[in-house]
Order: C-alpha cells, then sequence, then structure tokens
C-alpha cells in the first residue's frame, strides 16, 4: 500500500490553483489534471462507479461489504466523504518543492528557497506537539497545498483500506472530489442527487482533532459612491470626488468589529476591496457572524454610517447592495445528530481528543448542508494555509485517516436495529 504522505507529495507537485473571476468551470482546466489523475487511482484501487462529470467532479463508490445476514445490511446510510484539489488562487501553487523534515528537533524552520520565509515555533504552537515527527513544509516560494490535498491523501488512503481490510465493515461509501472551492465555487454544479449520499463529511479542515460543525453565515456588502467627474482645471463647485466620500465612510468602520481584532464567535465587517475614481467609487465588505439574524445587525451599522456620511457630500449618490453568500451549516443541520455523533466517536476512537471549533469563515459543507446533504468537516494536519509558511503534520493526517476509518464503521453500528 502507497503510505499517505507519498500520495499527499504526488498530489502537491501537481498545480492546482484556481482563479477568481473566472468565465469557465472549473475556473482553470489545470484542475483537470489532477481530477483525472484521482479518477484513474479510485479505478485503480477497485472503487465502482468512477466517473468524471463534464464540471470536474470526479465520484466513484466503496461498495457496502456487509453480508446479507448482518443486521444492518441495507440499513446503513450512504455517507460522502469530499475533498477539493485546487489551491489557493492568493499564493502561487506552481512547482511546489515538498521539503520532508523526518523527527522534527524542534526550533524555527527557515525554508531554503527563500531564507526570509521562517515558520516560527512561537508562531506555531503546533509545531511542539510534532517534535520528533515527520512534518512537511514548503521550500518557501510557493503554498504547500495541504488544503487540501491532504484531504485527498486522507480520502484514498482510507479508502484502499475500506477496500483491502475485511474487517472493516461498513456501508456504502460515496467519494467526490471537487474543483473551485477556494474561489467559493465549489459546490456550483455539485449534483447531491447523483452523489447519492445521506449524509457527508469534508475532509479539509486543520489541526489534530479539530472538527467543525458550525460556520460563519456571510453577506457581501457593496457600497457605491456616484460623484461626478470633470477636468480638475474646471472643477470648482462642480466636481463630486467619489473618493472622498469613500475616505470618510472607510474611517467610521468599526474597528473593534474586524477580523484583526476579533475571534471565537464574534462577527465582523471587512472592507475588502476598494476600487475608485472620481466619478465612482465602489467598496466591497465582507458581513460575517455565526448568527444569521446578526448579518442584520451589521447591515444596520452600514446603514448608519452611510446616513452620517452623506449630508457630508450632499451632491454623491451613496448606495448599498448586500448579497448573500453562504449560511452557518449548523442553521440546516437537521434533527438527526447521528453525523455529529458518529464523528466525534471515530475521533476519539482514532485515539484523539476531538474538540468542536467554529469555522471563522465557510466550508463547502456550508454550501451542501443548507442544500440538503448535512456535511460537518474533518481535520486534516495542515496549518498556515493559503500562504508560504504553509506546513502539514503527517502523525494528524495519519490521526485523520484512522478517524475516516473508524467513521465508516462506527455508521455500520449506530445503524443497528435496536
Ligand atoms: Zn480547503
Amino acid at each position: 500500500m502507497e503510505r499517505a504522505l507519498e500520495r499527499f507529495l504526488r498530489y502537491a507537485r501537481i498545480d492546482t490553483q484556481s482563479k477568481d473571476d473566472a468565465e469557465t468551470y472549473p475556473s482553470t482546466a489545470k484542475q483537470l489534471d489532477l481530477l483525472n489523475l484521482l479518477a484513474q487511482e479510485l479505478r485503480g484501487l477497485g472503487l465502482k462507479d468512477v466517473a468524471i462529470d463534464q464540471y470536474g467532479y470526479v465520484m466513484a463508490t466503496i461498495p457496502s461489504n456487509l453480508p446479507a445476514t448482518h443486521p444492518g445490511h441495507g440499513k446503513v446510510p450512504a455517507i460522502g466523504l469530499i475533498a477539493h484539489v485546487d489551491t489557493s488562487p492568493s499564493t502561487s501553487g506552481a512547482d511546489v518543492r515538498p521539503q520532508v523534515i523526518e523527527n522534527y528537533k524542534g526550533g524555527d524552520i527557515t525554508l531554503r528557497g527563500d531564507p526570509t520565509v521562517v515558520i516560527r515555533m512561537a508562531e506555531n504552537p503546533e509545531l511542539t506537539k510534532n517534535i520528533g515527527k515527520t512534518i512537511v513544509t514548503t521550500d518557501g516560494t510557493t503554498l504547500l497545498g495541504a488544503d487540501d490535498k491532504a484531504g485527498i491523501a486522507i480520502i484514498m488512503t482510507a479508502a484502499e483500506q475500506m477496500l483491502t481490510n475485511p474487517n472493516i465493515m461498513h456501508g456504502d461509501v460515496r467519494v467526490a472530489f471537487t474543483p473551485d472551492e477556494e474561489v467559493g465555487n465549489g459546490t456550483k454544479f455539485f449534483d447531491i442527487k447523483r452523489f447519492g449520499a445521506q449524509f457527508a463529511y469534508t475532509v479539509d479542515g486543520d489541526r489534530l482533532g479539530e472538527l467543525n460543525k458550525e460556520t460563519f453565515s456571510a453577506n457581501l456588502a457593496t457600497i457605491t459612491v456616484h460623484g461626478r467627474n470633470i477636468h480638475p482645471g474646471t472643477a470648482k463647485n462642480v466636481m463630486v470626488n467619489s473618493i472622498r466620500a469613500m475616505a470618510d465612510i472607510i474611517t467610521r468602520m468599526p474597528k473593534q468589529i474586524a477580523p484583526e481584532t476579533t475571534e471565537g464567535y464574534e462577527p465582523y465587517i471587512h472592507p475588502h476591496a476598494l476600487q475608485g475614481e472620481e466619478a465612482k467609487s465602489t467598496l466591497k465588505i465582507l458581513l460575517r457572524d455565526f448568527n444569521t439574524a446578526g448579518l442584520d445587525v451589521l447591515k444596520k451599522r452600514l446603514e448608519d454610517i452611510i446616513a452620517e456620511v452623506q449630508p457630508l457630500h450632499p451632491k454623491a449618490r451613496i448606495e448599498l447592495t448586500i448579497t448573500e453568500q453562504y449560511r452557518n451549516m449548523r442553521d440546516h443541520m437537521g434533527n438527526d445528530t447521528r453525523v455529529l455523533d458518529c464523528l466525534w466517536e471515530a475521533a476519539r476512537r482514532a485515539g484523539v481528543e476531538p474538540k468542536w471549533v467554529p469555522i471563522r469563515g465557510g466550508t463547502d459543507g456550508s454550501r451542501l448542508t443548507e442544500k440538503g446533504l448535512p456535511t460537518p468537516n474533518i481535520f486534516t494536519g495542515g496549518n498556515n494555509y493559503h500562504g508560504k509558511t504553509e506546513w502539514l503534520s503527517v502523525y494528524a493526517m495519519e490521526k485523520s485517516i484512522d478517524a475516516v476509518v473508524s467513521l465508516v464503521q462506527v455508521w455500520a453500528e449506530k445503524s443497528l436495529p435496536v
């Protein structure tokens, strides 16, 4: 059997960076390099119904191995396992050269491709837990792509174990690999019906033992200021400079309700992207709250700011629009608590201390859960996602494999008639 680490290293070297605002799906064709490879490898491992659709979604089945005489035969719900192939547009994913550090001794790690990039112990308390163990870093010039190629390696290795070890008793298990998660489109064309799982898990978390059943609820606010442009030489009493009005708006954004000053369950208002010239300025603002109704409170804050700024710029026209992005998966998780209970139990059986951690962001599971497929998230062992200091704990990755293999067995046991 190929070790999960070897799998991960192979996948990490394939450039699968996705791209914002693309016209195509997937956003970059190179994601298909890995998606096609995975389809081929799934067939090689002996999974059934392996298919890649027109959008690039790869799906496959590990059929139930419960014998007809088993009391759970035909009663265990189909369980889905999902990971994404793309890496973040924020840092290059080309020519990734993973550095494997065996028997990590502790201390800061200076990356050989760019000595200015240092993984510091002070900023990475997880490193201490990996002393004497194997970790993987970048060479300092790219991201690593543990997000989410660690998840792919975990699912592939767990699938191989399920197919080769008859002692692992399980119902139908469905596997999916998806493109474009990092650009918010991972589930855009995901066919939940065709997937056919009743409950699913994304293997796309980070630190050892961390499980996620809650994400932010998210809206995008856009403030547009319409001014009036004219040559500056003849602008007196005519020009309405939208940039000045926008600046007054931005200075009023609450600094105590910002990503830089909040954590845990605290909400935020985050000015995120700005474009402007005299005639028109546009500001995109991320509104985030675990409590979905709280998004209206954040919107009200923006309305109050606009109401205060408008009289200072009477000739400017200020607009606010709100677009729904995703919802806290907790809102739609449903009444069947097995999806969470089985995950908790599986992590314990893998010998880790499970912990529910709220995600200050969204996952593909946020949208899948909203669309009717409850999909919490499991740790992979990755750290510092989307940047050059990204690193992977191989120990945590292996624990995640154990948890996933336990998960399908716990489901088979919990679904027995009592
Ligand atoms: Zn991810």
